[in-house]
């Protein structure tokens, strides 16, 4: 077990003001929302808001909606590498997930698969995810659904604030979702929030809002809680300790369709307070941080493509040459505190309980981004001596595979993701 400096792999720091102003708004839950709900119409140039308990509950109520409006389709298209809270929240939503491979090249959607995917009458909405924040193309997507009647739901999760060409992500589907989660961007101890400028769309989500419970003290303390254990535990310094508690299972991923949906507490919104300073400032330090990875990290290490002007991301994503690097690499890692990642577990097609629905060997690329893909940390704990510690150990990894690998091949650079 490790004691000193840890850095996690996204953090999101909570503020002593933050704090004071949920625990004043606890009883003005209304007034809060109300606040916190227009503030985010006006930033994100949309016309309604709504504020829920997670990323999962907006995204599950913003299925449930659509559902209601087109009772007889009910599949939704995600790609097969993405956060397990995807599909957690169309299961929960009673719907039928389907997949598309991801380009290794821009992790969206595989263009080749995607066509003929669309081309399904039961077809409920797209949901492109802008992984990490690498910008999911949006307008691309709607020029192949070529005037077809499916509606996209853009999962901006990880990327409230974040920007491709000036234009904010989130904002170009029919209906944007963000989490405002542990480690997102921005975070209120959990949170998500839906915005359209459809007013039927809007509709059928609050019709689906005022079918939720209505109780608010539920989960209180747990919220401070985590608040606290944020802005205490949170810090290179304390990170250790919540880490080295098996029962918070940090880092895990879950699919786990049972969570909880219900409105943004007022403690919740209260936490919001400045959210837009907050926002710009962690910004600013994720994109000198991502600056330097793009100028230290060595060539052989795959990368997907990043927008060219201020790209905004929540985790550095890189490919390593294969599973047995990533493997030694995240040792040393948490060995020294480092702050590396694995992405997700497994493709959505490998999920035990989805198992049975998938032929896992049509989505390749997302196997092979679960067993190599490694995320490193960019927030704004990350020091340069930590960016000259990670930068060495990705050098030195991936100069040893490249030796090894010519001495028994006689070929040098070609990268085994591209096999
Ligand atoms: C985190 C996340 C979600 C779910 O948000 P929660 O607030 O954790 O429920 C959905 N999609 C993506 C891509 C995410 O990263």
């Amino acid at each position: 077990m490790r004691f000193g400096r840890t850095l996690s792999p996204a953090a999101t720091p909570i503020g002593w003001s933050e704090i004071y102003s949920g625990l004043k708004s606890i009883a003005r839950r209304e007034s809060e929302c109300r606040r916190f709900a227009d503030e985010l119409c006006k930033y994100l140039g949309k016309r309604h808001c709504y504020l829920l308990s997670s990323g999962r509950a907006a995204l599950t109520v913003a299925l449930r909606a659509l559902s209601a409006l087109f009772p007889d389709k009910d599949r939704v298209l995600i790609p097969a590498y993405c956060c397990y809270s995807v599909p957690a929240s169309i299961v929960r939503a009673g719907l039928k997930v389907v997949l598309c491979d991801v380009d290794a090249e821009t992790m969206d959607f595989d263009t080749r698969q995607l066509s003929a995917l669309l081309d399904d009458e039961r077809l409920l909405c797209v949901v492109p995810v802008h992984l990490f924040g690498i910008p999911a193309d949006v307008k691309r997507l709607r020029r192949i659904l070529d005037g077809r009647d499916v509606p996209i739901v853009e999962d901006a999760a990880q990327v409230l604030g974040g920007k491709v060409d000036n234009s904010l992500l989130g904002t170009q589907g029919d209906i944007g979702l963000f989490s405002l989660g542990r480690g997102k961007p921005l975070t209120t101890v959990g949170g998500g929030i839906l915005v359209t400028d459809d007013d039927a769309f809007a509709a059928a989500i609050k019709r689906e809002m005022s079918r939720l419970e209505k109780t608010f003290a539920y989960g209180l303390f747990g919220q401070i809680a985590s608040a606290l254990a944020i802005k205490l535990l949170g810090v290179p310094g304390m990170f250790w300790l919540p880490r080295a508690l098996p029962f918070l299972r940090l880092g895990e991923t879950v699919y786990d369709p049972g969570f909880p949906i219900r409105q943004l507490s007022g403690f919740q919104a209260g936490l919001s307070r400045g959210w837009q300073m907050q926002l710009a400032t962690s910004w600013g330090q994720r994109r000198k941080n991502t600056e330097v990875w793009l100028e230290t990290l060595p060539a052989g290490l795959f990368r997907p493509k990043l927008p060219d002007q201020q790209p905004s991301l929540l985790r550095f994503p890189v490919v390593c040459v294969d599973e047995a690097q990533r493997k030694s690499v995240l040792k040393i890692s948490d060995r020294d505190g480092l702050g590396l990642a694995p992405g997700y577990p497994d493709s959505i097609a490998g999920i035990p309980a989805l198992k049975a629905s998938f032929a896992s060997e049509r989505y390749p690329v997302a196997r092979r981004m679960a067993r190599q893909l490694l995320t490193l940390p960019v927030h704004s704990y990350v020091s340069s001596e930590d960016q000259g510690k990670i930068g060495r150990l990705l050098k030195t990894s991936t100069a040893a595979i490249k030796e090894s690998e010519e001495s028994r091949y006689m070929v040098g650079t070609e990268h085994r993701l591209l096999d």
